[in-house]
């Protein structure tokens, strides 16, 4: 990867980046990771560089170790100065972390520390998860065309609070020698009124359409979810929005998933049903996400996929989730929609041109590596601006 300076310099230049100019100027984080990570992160880096020359931006990127190889090199999944860089600049680039040579290690030292640390630090509490069907791969999905044709859906998912963080949590012994499991659904109006808001922004800047899922016939705390999130709304009057239970949610979604433009949901829900919405599109290769905290400036973007020890260093990975999770970054925290359309539009006009990395290859396609397809992808955008 060629970046443009590495950790040391940045403080001046953090400051440099700041400085209101005609140029807009942003710092990005790097945390390439571990097995595949350095190979598609090279990829969406170059990609981004292009996009500052083409839209006349300025973009600081900071390179920093993170899981594995931090481990390897420091001796610990994320050092503080990774840390503090993640949390100064305007967004983080993850590629992915983890494989068998740390598996061996206390949970307190593995590779995935690191992303626990980053989320909990940056207090990312809203995982957008976009599921697209692509023209090109309608053959790859396990429903039938017609069902997934033209699904474009983003699932926002509340990440800090519900059933997985609160309390009392735990087994007990019980006095007859039998055991008793507690987990506690728990969120406050202020934890729903900032990821509802966060869902009402999406919707704004997509088909306006939001879809809020609980069980609020059954479960008290998401009654008050479905209060607040209609209070919410009156802020967003342009937003269409309606309220679906979460089995029927999950039926919903293999029935007719090109109902939804975007569903907010608390923690357990979101996390089984943006699974549900990403394996319409079939395939783990093809999928962003974004990570967002109180303002748009605490941000992390990752594919969706681990690191993928089994074809690391082969320059057969596919790096479109990651290229993708760039057109995130420019749409949510880099104040440039435009370039996120480009980037999309050339992925996809890549895939209608039957280029395909071995995970997505279909029979009659162009197979090509992970460079190969960075680079056609960054061919196409060239295409889009004059
Ligand atoms: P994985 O997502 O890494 O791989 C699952 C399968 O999908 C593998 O066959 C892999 O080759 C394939 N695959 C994944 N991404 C691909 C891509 N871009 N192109 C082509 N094929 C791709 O999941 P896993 O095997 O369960 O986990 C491997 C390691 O990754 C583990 O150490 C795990 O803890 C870690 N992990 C990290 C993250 C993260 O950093 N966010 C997420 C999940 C798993």
């Amino acid at each position: 990867m060629h970046l443009c300076f590495q950790a040391g310099e940045s403080g001046y230049l953090f400051k440099l980046a700041r400085e209101t100019q005609k140029v807009k100027k942003y710092s990005v984080t790097v945390l390439a990771g571990d097995g595949i990570g350095p190979e598609i992160v090279s990829e969406a880096v170059n990609i981004l560089q292009l996009v500052q020359q083409m839209y006349g931006m300025q973009i600081y990127f900071i390179e920093e170790l993170a899981g594995g190889a931090s481990i390897d090199e420091y001796g610990e999944p994320l050092k503080d100065r990774a840390l503090d860089f993640a949390k100064q600049s305007d967004a983080v680039l993850l590629g992915a972390v983890g494989g068998p040579k740390w598996e061996g290690l206390d949970y307190s030292i593995r590779p995935e520390r690191a992303l626990l640390k980053l989320r909990k630090e940056l207090e990312l509490f809203a995982n957008l998860r976009p599921a697209k069907i692509y023209n090109a791969l309608k053959g790859a999905s396990t429903l039938k065309p017609e069902v997934i044709d033209g699904v474009d859906m983003m699932v926002v998912r509340e990440l800090t609070g519900g059933l997985y963080f609160g309390t009392p949590k735990g087994v007990e012994k019980l006095p007859d020698g039998t055991e008793r499991g507690v987990n506690t659904m728990v969120y406050t109006t202020a934890e729903i009124d900032r990821i509802a808001r966060v869902a009402f922004e999406v919707a704004m800047m997509r088909g306006k359409k939001l879809v809020s899922v609980d069980k609020a016939n059954v479960l008290e705390t998401t009654e008050l979810w479905r209060r607040v999130v209609i209070k919410a709304g009156e802020d967003y009057p342009e937003v269409q929005l309606s309220h679906m239970y979460v089995d029927n949610c999950a039926m919903q979604l293999i029935r007719n998933p090109k109902q939804f433009d975007v569903i907010v949901t608390e923690n357990t829900f979101g996390d089984i049903l943006s699974d549900e919405a990403a394996m319409l599109t079939g395939s783990i290769g093809m999928l962003p996400s974004a990570s967002l905290g109180y303002d748009k400036r605490r941000a992390m973007y990752e594919p969706i996929h681990g690191s993928a020890p089994d074809i690391a260093g082969k320059n057969i990975a596919n790096p479109i989730a990651t290229i993708l999770s760039v057109a995130m970054m420019l749409k949510y925290s880099l104040d440039m929609p435009e370039a996120a359309i480009a980037i999309e539009n050339a992925v996809e006009a890549v895939l209608n041109k039957g280029l395909r990395t071995a995970d997505i290859y279909q029979d009659g396609a162009k197979k090509v590596g992970c460079t190969e397809m960075g680079l056609a992808i960054a061919d196409e955008l060239k295409k889009t601006k004059v």
